[in-house]
């Protein structure tokens, strides 16, 4: 056991407005109302910083699912939402990010207790950025639009043509557990501007923050109907979601895999469909740079939210000449990054979500080891009832280990030396995935020709992890399916229609 291990790791006290969510009892939220389910069929939620049982929710039955979505359709149908002025539509999103950023503290401890992602991080990131994409998207709702275009074949002024922009209907929103808030807000924040209506999952393991979420969309002020809740797993209740007739579009962000598996199923209906899956992002460092201050920044881009991020700068491509020096740099920041419990304020780094993702986790390291990686760093875990695994380097590895190919989506890197740019752009585009990369260096010519080397959707220079709601964020191969945020992310929720009029 390592001089991390000694670290307490009894979870604190929750606040009374914690209890109060934890004791809910379980619901869905369809039509502006709580309302029960039709059967009796409940999932726990467990606090994986002790491992224990706080509260439990619905797991959605098909006929709760086709509740939601009737209760979506005919709020979008009779124009309650769509058939708002764009302003209305605008001030009642802001009114939203205003309660969200009132209630910042419950929910912020409330997602931690959820997820284990340290309450200092939530606080400061998790629901800022949510509130933040909120108030970003509602100045869409008045100011989306399309291009008139003349007609090539007609006599001109004999016809009157334009284009309109319409929301693509009822949405199915379809979320992980990695940023629950965050990721909820992602979609419903484009899709209310747009005009859609909204079925919304959280992911099964962290549904607390998208139903208190549901309480102040209520206390918003949006009409029933416009924006449902429904809790449950993914392959009956998400399934059921992305089947269903009278769903229009799903957006969707989790694993490649299940990505795979839902557009194959929407195909079936042809419904639109958006996609943000996983990754296995490069930090490439090349030899000028200064350690001292790179270091750190490759620690914090595998171990922000212990490497449970779609961006996680899971393998590390160091400059031959630095590569040791990269490595010792990451490894001194091992007490910065040990694994607390969520709600200890000196926390950096908490337990991962659950026990699957835990075990899927050390399995992964074992499974490195024995391919003959060595551990520079970590590669253990502390003694505790909850899911706690100590931030990890693996050196030696090859390209083809499964360490290095395939998303572990924990605290774990794969560091590699190279000696040549090309080399490394190659390596680094050895993947299925292209979600993002980043790139340190000084030499501005040499980042700008990696930048437009790399097949990433996102690649940062001299830093690692910045999203921003204006710019669009999506994947390259089996990353992803189109783009959220920016004006992208809100017209992904919408439909081009040609109108032409003869005069
Ligand atoms: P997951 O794919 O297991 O689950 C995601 C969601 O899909 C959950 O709500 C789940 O209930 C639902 N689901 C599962 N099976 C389904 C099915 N058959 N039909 C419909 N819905 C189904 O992913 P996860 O483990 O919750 O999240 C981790 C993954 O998410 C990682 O791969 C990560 O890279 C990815 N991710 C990507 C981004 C991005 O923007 N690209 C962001 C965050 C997370």
């Amino acid at each position: 056991m390592n001089e991390m291990s000694t670290i307490s790791l009894a979870q604190h006290d929750y606040s009374d407005a914690a209890k109060k969510a934890l004791s809910r009892k379980p619901s869905l939220f369809i039509n502006n109302e709580w309302v029960s389910s039709s059967a009796d069929k409940n999932l726990a939620v467990i606090d994986p910083s002790s491992g224990k049982e706080i509260s439990r929710i619905v797991d959605a039955t098909d006929s709760d699912v086709d509740k939601a979505v009737a209760a979506a359709r005919a709020a979008f149908d009779d124009g309650r939402w769509t058939g708002l002025p764009p302003i209305a539509r605008e001030q009642m999103i802001h009114a939203l990010a205003d309660l969200v950023e009132k209630h910042a503290g419950e929910l912020a401890e409330l997602e931690s207790i959820d997820n284990g992602k340290p309450v200092g991080m939530s606080s400061t990131v998790d629901i800022p950025a949510a509130v933040g994409m909120l108030h970003y998207m509602a100045g869409w709702a008045t100011k989306l639009g399309a291009d008139s275009i003349s007609p090539m074949s007609t006599p001109n002024g004999a016809f009157h043509s334009y284009v309109r922009r319409e929301p693509v209907g009822v949405a199915g929103l379809i979320v992980p557990w990695n940023f629950p808030l965050l990721m909820a807000v992602l979609k419903v924040a484009p899709a209310m501007a747009a005009g859609c209506t909204v079925v919304l999952k959280p992911a099964e393991q962290t549904s607390l923050t998208a139903l208190r979420l549901a309480d102040l969309i209520a206390e918003a002020g949006f009409p029933a109907g416009v924006i449902n809740v429904i809790t449950g797993n993914g392959h009956t209740a998400g399934d059921r979601l992305v089947r269903h007739r009278d769903v229009d579009k799903i957006a969707f962000t989790g694993s490649t895999e299940v990505g795979k598996i839902i557009n194959r199923t929407a195909t079936d209906t042809l419904k639109r469909v958006t996609l943000e899956l996983g990754g296995k992002s490069p930090v490439i460092v090349l030899p000028d740079v200064d350690v001292a201050q790179v270091a750190p920044g490759a620690a914090g881009a595998i171990f922000f939210n212990a490497g449970q991020v779609c961006v996680a700068g899971s393998r590390l491509y160091a400059h031959s000449s630095i590569f040791d020096k990269v490595v010792e740099g990451i490894a001194e920041t091992a007490a910065f990054w040990a694994p607390r419990p969520s709600l200890d304020p000196a926390a950096h780094m908490g337990p991962l979500v659950s026990e699957e993702q835990y075990t899927r986790v050390m399995d992964y390291i074992d499974q490195g080891k024995k391919a003959g990686a060595s551990v520079a760093m970590g590669g253990d875990c502390p003694t505790s009832d909850g899911y706690y695994v100590n931030p990890t380097v693996l050196v030696d590895v090859k390209p083809d280990m499964s360490v290095v190919r395939e998303e572990i989506f924990g605290p774990v890197v794969c560091a590699q030396r190279f000696d040549d740019l090309d080399e490394v752009a190659k390596q680094a585009n050895d993947s299925c995935f292209g979600l993002a990369a980043s790139v340190w260096t000084k030499d501005v010519s040499a980042m700008h020709q990696m930048c437009a080397k790399l097949k990433a959707g996102t690649v940062w220079g001299n830093c690692h992890g910045v999203i921003d709601p204006a710019l669009p964020f999506g994947g390259y191969k089996e990353s992803g399916l189109g783009r959220e945020q920016g004006r992208q992310g809100v017209e992904a929720y919408t439909e081009l229609k040609s109108v032409i009029i003869q005069l």
